[in-house]
């Protein structure tokens, strides 16, 4: 299942991606290209926009509106609305482009990385579009945690 979210819920959209699910951001995008991205890419539409319901018409797409402004509701509403549970694969996933990560050897890592966690890290992944590296630091720890916290279940 893929999404494609708007700037009114673009911490959500980040917080999915944290989570492994497939969601393109759009956040300067009038609702005419969320709707063609949508339907082109057969992503589900989240939004609090109900401009785009104007959009709508001769398009096939499916739209979900978040009726609470706080992310953290709109995440676990989301979880559940779409049953993610089972699609849910912590920091598998590129936080800046969305792409699937891909594990990297420690060596290739050398340099890029600050010593301290070149040291002190044996895994790593990489984005293969943007080329950012991403290892389990505290930031990912805690943000795992918080995650887990807002779904109320271990993930
Ligand atoms: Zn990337």
């Amino acid at each position: 299942m893929k999404f494609v979210a708007d700037s009114m819920v673009g911490k959500l959209a980040r917080w999915l991606r944290f989570l492994g699910i497939d969601v393109v951001y759009i956040s300067s995008g009038s609702p005419e290209e969320i709707v063609n991205v949508a339907e082109r890419e057969g992503r589900i539409i989240l939004t609090r926009n109900s401009e785009i319901l104007k959009k709508l018409k001769g398009h096939r797409v499916w739209i979900y509106f978040l009726s609470s402004e706080k992310s953290e509701v709109q995440l676990k509403e989301v979880v559940n609305k779409f049953n993610l549970w089972e699609s849910i694969k912590p920091f598998s996933r590129c936080s800046i482009c969305n792409e699937p990560l891909v594990a990297v050897k420690k060596e290739e890592v050398r340099g890029k990385v600050p010593f301290y966690v070149f040291q002190n890290t044996d895994h790593f992944e990489k984005c293969p579009k943007c080329g950012r590296i991403y290892w389990e630091g505290t930031h990912i720890k805690r943000l795992h945690e918080k995650l887990a916290k807002i779904l109320g279940r271990e993930l």
